[in-house]
């Protein structure tokens, strides 16, 4: 019988090693003078539609580099390429999010210094994207009212774990008979400072606000 076992936390081991692949990140980021920010969410969020709506409107304002994150397709990437802006598809395979060394391997071959801006869309999964930093500026979760009523409440590690909270699809408020107001509660419950955004990437409502708040 051995008199010495060594435990070893698994999961404390990984995250520390993707803390420290996003803190190289941040510095080569940093370097190139990349705005850059992490939208993660559910799959059917509108994540996609919100960076495209974000790209049309600042495109004339910066240089922009989309990298999608996606089990399998390239759908999303298509789709923000198809207005002019430069992409990079991730496909994970079964990873369910995406991590710092996988953002940096797929931007070993681009010229960050073309960038002035840069949106990762992480795998759609409101779970464990938010527990590993990419070494961006900004984790920013969109949750979207076709959701139901108990996003936040039942996700508030993730909620904790954004810098930013992007309520989507506001305009089907009315037609859902969904309480905004109620879900930003309870993102204050979760975290008082948390910046909130109730946005319709469909009819533009709320992005300038989120332009603002993203300094861009
Ligand atoms: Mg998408
Ligand atoms: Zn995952």
């Amino acid at each position: 019988m051995t008199d010495k076992t060594v435990s070893i936390d698994i999961r404390k081991d990984l995250f520390g090693a993707n803390e420290a692949a996003a803190s190289i990140n941040a510095d080569i980021f940093r370097k190139h003078g990349l705005k850059t920010f992490d939208i993660m969410g559910s799959v059917g969020t509108g994540k996609t539609l919100l960076i495209e709506s974000l790209c049309i409107r600042l495109a004339g304002k910066y240089r922009i580099l989309m990298v999608a994150g996606d089990l399998a397709t390239t759908i999303d990437a298509d789709r923000v390429a198809s207005h002019g802006v430069d992409t990079v598809q991730i496909n994970t395979g079964t990873a369910c999010h995406l991590d710092a060394r996988m953002v940096r391997y797929a931007l070993r071959e681009i010229d960050l210094g073309k960038y002035q801006l840069m949106f990762i869309e992480n795998v759609g999964n409101l779970i464990c994207p938010a527990g590993y930093p990419l070494g961006v500026d900004k984790k920013i979760v969109v949750l979207s009212i076709t959701e139901g009523p108990y996003m936040v409440k039942k996700h508030p590690l993730t909620i904790k774990r954004s810098d930013m909270v992007v309520i989507n699809k506001i305009d089907l408020a009315d037609v859902l008979e969904f309480d905004v107001d109620a879900l930003v509660n309870d993102v204050r419950e979760v975290d008082a400072k948390l910046q909130v955004f109730k946005v319709s990437s469909k009819t533009g409502d709320g992005l300038d606000e989120l332009i603002d708040a993203l300094e861009l």
